[in-house]
């Protein structure tokens, strides 16, 4: 084929493993632990890093590169390499870009597994860190430190769904000449790609949208070249491999994220324009109303508001649990980005062990919930939640 450049969708779709001796046209599952070598020389070669032959499955996998080469071309980025779950991917980018004595700048709203990883494992290492606050960028520059190695965020953040201004985040890493890495799970490259901001590396937890229903884990992390040697290099020696299934799932996964969600986001926003008129219902958020308070933001740097809706019952945390027992078709489970609308209510559960005033700091309302839209008909998750609500 000629060289011309294809949209991110058709990467998605044609972007291939090469055809084996079977001329196969769907790529075949590659379950093997090793690969096989004619000469010890070649087999040498391949040791040295003189050829990018495969070795063994723990450095890398035909299935495994074709899922990251897909997130890689869907992101706009040099290279990418696949792990086996999105902490994987978020502690791989910090072991491998980050040393003792090294500070990170890091975003508060984070993912709880994030905060943990950040707060008592890199403690343990010696890697300073500040958090900063999701909602006011400008406050960033002056936490800045010589010793700052990295920037770290996601936006949207969960579960509040609060924005940051990738391109304000963007020029100040580039001024303090400091890797800027994005956890971009909750918009997926479909919605935003963080590197036309400034963004070096981005990473997913591919577990969520990108399976999108509810099966394999599955983390990646693309961007620069040299920075993704380096990921690679840790993760070859450390083990967070991606198991060649869990990626073949994956990337056929990836040949259809764009119009799934396409789907989430046109439902998210139909039922959060109607929720919002819901009196029982005392604010509600979701990146694409105009009454979201970084709207303008959204506009910036989304195409669409994604598949998350969140908002605050009245009746605090009783109210709360009253209406996620009242729901019939929404599933109760830790997850997102599934073909399954999910409802979770933080305060009784993922965050029930915490006082109300630990809450309130990580942005956990009492009745806060949180809805993953899934891939039913829009008017039959929004006339459950109404049910439920109207049990309340
Ligand atoms: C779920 C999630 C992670 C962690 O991913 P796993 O695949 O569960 O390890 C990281 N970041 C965000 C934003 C997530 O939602």
């Amino acid at each position: 084929m000629s060289n011309r450049k294809l949209h991110p969708e058709t990467e998605a779709v044609r972007l291939q493993t090469p055809t084996t001796a079977q001329h196969e046209h769907s790529t075949p599952l590659f379950l093997t632990s090793s690969f096989v070598f004619d000469k010890a020389d070649d087999m040498r070669a391949a040791f040295a890093g003189e050829t990018d032959d495969n070795i063994y499955s723990r450095y890398s996998n035909p299935n495994v590169d074709e899922f990251a080469a897909k997130v890689a071309a869907m992101e706009k980025c040099e290279a990418g390499y696949a792990v086996a779950s999105g902490m994987a991917a978020v502690f791989s980018s910090f072991m491998a870009l980050l040393k003792t004595g090294d500070h990170l700048l890091c975003c508060r709203s984070i993912f709880g597994g994030t905060v943990t990883v950040v707060t008592k494992f890199l403690d343990k290492f010696g890697i300073e860190y500040t958090f900063v606050p999701a909602n006011d960028v400008s406050s960033w520059e002056q936490e800045i430190r010589p010793n700052t190695k990295m920037i770290y965020l996601e936006t949207p953040t969960n579960p509040q769904l609060e924005l940051v201004d990738l391109e304000a985040v963007g020029k100040l890493a580039k001024k303090h000449n400091i890797i800027f890495n994005v956890d971009n799970c909750f918009a997926t490259p479909v919605l935003q790609t963080p590197v036309d901001f400034g963004a070096d590396i981005v990473l997913h937890s591919a577990t969520k949208w990108m399976d999108g229903q509810g099966r394999v884990l599955g983390g990646v992390v693309v961007g620069k070249k040299e920075l993704i040697h380096e990921i690679y290099l840790f993760c070859r020696n450390s083990g967070p491999a991606l198991s060649a299934f869990n990626a073949w799932v994956l990337s056929k996964s990836l040949e259809t994220l764009s119009i799934r969600i396409d789907r989430h986001s046109a439902s998210a926003l139909k039922i959060a324009e109607k929720l919002e008129k819901n009196p029982q219902i005392e604010w509600l958020k979701y990146p694409f109303l105009p009454s979201h308070p970084q709207y303008e933001i959204a506009k910036k740097q989304m195409k669409a508001g994604g598949g998350i809706v969140c908002f605050e019952i009245k009746g605090g945390v009783e109210a709360g649990a009253k209406f996620m027992d009242s729901l019939e078709l929404l599933s109760l489970t830790p997850n997102l980005g599934d073909s399954r609308s999910i409802a979770s209510h933080p305060a009784s559960t993922t965050h029930g062990k915490l006082t109300e005033e630990e809450r309130a700091k990580v942005g956990i309302t009492p009745g806060l919930i949180r809805i993953s839209v899934g891939l039913e008909h829009p008017d039959d998750i929004l006339s459950d939640i109404e049910q439920a609500l109207a049990k309340i």
